[in-house]
């Protein structure tokens, strides 16, 4: 039962076929972790939670939302320029069963281009940055965790690789204390786990005060953790 709560149950993943949930190696002897931030830029969160993976040398996923990206462009310049890599999160963070086919797309659009236009001037300085995959196929990551059928399927033909997650911290429920959220990643986390955080202002405080312990628990462990 506790499984339904921290992970996303075996038939739900069923069900989204072709959708990442964890992304595993293929060397035997090397044990991967990513860790994930959705909603952002914002001011009041993103930049303390940069300044703490600077401070440890690790490289994350941004999901981040269109308008965001354009009220604060400096600060997703940052995420860039620091060798983060960066995924659609549509451009108001809508919810997949309250916007038709046609709506959800725009939305999908126009995060795109949010990225793109403000990508612009980081993208030549971003080869050179060690560590930075050629991010080749793009990243989507629907708010919510949820989206139709048809909005998945019409998704993934647009090219996108649509990345769940398979360890929820729940860092945006005020119940969670940092401490229960490290207990989540300990129990949770195997080999290629993709690990879900929030850069908002709801999850905020937690989120900056639990980071630090789960990067060090998961090196302790022996993972390298990446971005996706
Ligand atoms: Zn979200």
């Amino acid at each position: 039962m506790i499984r339904l709560l921290y992970q996303f149950p075996t038939w739900m993943q069923q069900l989204y076929r072709g959708v990442t949930w964890r992304r595993g190696t293929n060397a035997c002897q090397d044990r991967v972790a990513y860790l994930t931030f959705d909603d952002g830029a914002i001011p009041e969160v993103t930049p303390a939670i940069l300044s703490v993976l600077a401070q440890y040398r690790v490289k994350a996923t941004f999901f981040v939302v269109g308008e965001n990206i354009e009220k604060y462009a400096h600060i997703y310049a940052r995420i860039l320029a620091e060798g983060h890599r960066v995924g659609n999160h549509t451009y108001h963070h809508v919810k997949g069963s309250k916007c038709s086919l046609e709506e959800y797309m725009r939305e999908v659009e126009a995060c795109e281009r949010a990225m793109n236009e403000n990508s612009k001037i980081q993208r030549f300085k971003d080869s050179k940055i060690q560590g930075v995959k050629d991010s080749k196929i793009p990243l989507f990551r629907p708010p919510y965790g949820k989206m139709t059928f048809r909005q998945k399927r019409a998704i993934l033909a647009k090219g996108y690789e649509i990345v769940l997650w398979d360890v929820l911290t729940h860092d945006y429920n005020p119940r969670y204390t940092p401490d229960k959220m490290l207990q989540i990643v300990q129990r949770y986390t195997r080999n290629g786990s993709i690990i879900n955080f929030h850069d908002s202002v709801k999850s905020g405080a937690r989120t900056i005060e639990v980071l630090p312990k789960v990067i060090e628990w998961l090196q302790a462990e022996g993972y390298r953790i990446d971005v996706l």
